[in-house]
């Protein structure tokens, strides 16, 4: 496991940084959530509905002009709705996600968030409305209490405890003999991958932003763990506009709408019951290969 320092310094480089040092796209998402600019101590948050909206985005990343990664995406997510984003590796997934979060500027169409291009709302407030359960979470050395209270840092003991009871992570912190004082990482206990999930819950819930985005483990948790995490989820997901990368059927079936892309487009959207239904179609297709168990 990978623990990230406490200190990361300002977001104005660190997504080349990291790219750089990863490598992946897919791992940007995982670190967003411990990047200082996320703290909201300097500015008064507004609580955003969650209504996002994706105008004929279309997008290249920078470094290759020729490679179209998104093309003419449209989609429209009212407040409070879960859909999910289906398609194979590659097909801009996390580009979409990347975009909603500002890290690149949208130069041709729009996203707008509650009727707003994102391009008009204050990158801190935009990100201070977005939760982000990554697929592989990593902690930093700290205790659990700094791990969970990480985006609202003037949160009191009563409010860490009961995120913790919501994201079933209680249950396991509270028999640790220092409870919430428990260090984690690399000099401190190891949580296993189910226990660092349910931290990165609580933490969101702790944060209680209009929109959520879960990038779905591929590799499985325990039976039980599995079981502790997909609660947790259901209750972090309640009220929230969400937003699933997602790799389990269990999930995509409960979602209103699922958005399957191909090479940067949109090629169905509906339910579960709606795509499964045409047989020879991307989903279905994806289905059996991506889904089969
Ligand atoms: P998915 O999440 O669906 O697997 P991505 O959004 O990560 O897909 O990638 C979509 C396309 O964009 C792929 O062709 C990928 O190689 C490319 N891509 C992703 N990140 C970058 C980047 N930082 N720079 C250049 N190309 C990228
Ligand atoms: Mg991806």
């Amino acid at each position: 496991t990978t623990f990230i320092g406490g200190s990361i310094a300002g977001l104005g480089d660190i997504y080349g940084q990291i790219q750089k040092a990863i490598g992946s796209s897919e791992r940007v998402l995982e670190i967003l959530d411990e990047t200082p600019e996320l703290s909201t101590t300097d500015f008064q948050k507004v609580r955003m509905a969650g209504n996002i909206q994706f105008e004929q985005v279309r997008f290249n990343y920078p470094t290759r002009p020729e490679l179209e990664v998104l093309k003419n995406i449209n989609f429209h997510i009212p407040a409070g709705e879960k859909v999910a984003l289906a398609g194979q590796s590659g097909a801009g997934k996390s580009t979409i996600i990347q975009l909603l979060l500002k890290f690149y500027p949208v130069e041709k169409g729009a996203i707008l968030v509650d009727g707003k291009n994102i391009s008009e709302w204050n990158l801190k407030q935009l990100r201070s409305n977005i939760g982000i359960v990554p697929q592989e979470v990593l902690l930093f050395g700290g205790s659990i209490r700094e791990n969970i209270a990480y985006a609202k840092p003037d949160a009191t003991e009563e409010e860490i405890i009961e995120a913790a009871k919501k994201a079933n992570a209680w249950q396991f912190i509270s028999k640790f003999p220092e409870g919430l004082s428990t260090t984690v990482g690399e000099r401190g206990i190891k949580l296993s991958g189910g226990q660092r999930q349910r931290v990165a819950i609580a933490r969101a819930i702790l944060k209680d932003p209009a929109i959520l985005i879960l990038d779905e483990a591929t590799s499985s948790l325990d039976a039980e763990s599995e079981a502790l995490v997909q609660e947790a989820l259901d209750e972090l997901m309640k009220n929230r506009t969400t937003i699933i990368i997602a790799h389990r059927l269990a999930t995509i079936r409960k979602v209103d709408r699922i958005y399957v892309l191909k090479d940067g487009e949109i090629v169905e959207e509906g339910t579960h019951e709606d795509l499964a239904m045409h047989e020879d179609g991307f989903y279905a297709n994806l289905v059996r290969l991506q889904f089969a168990e």
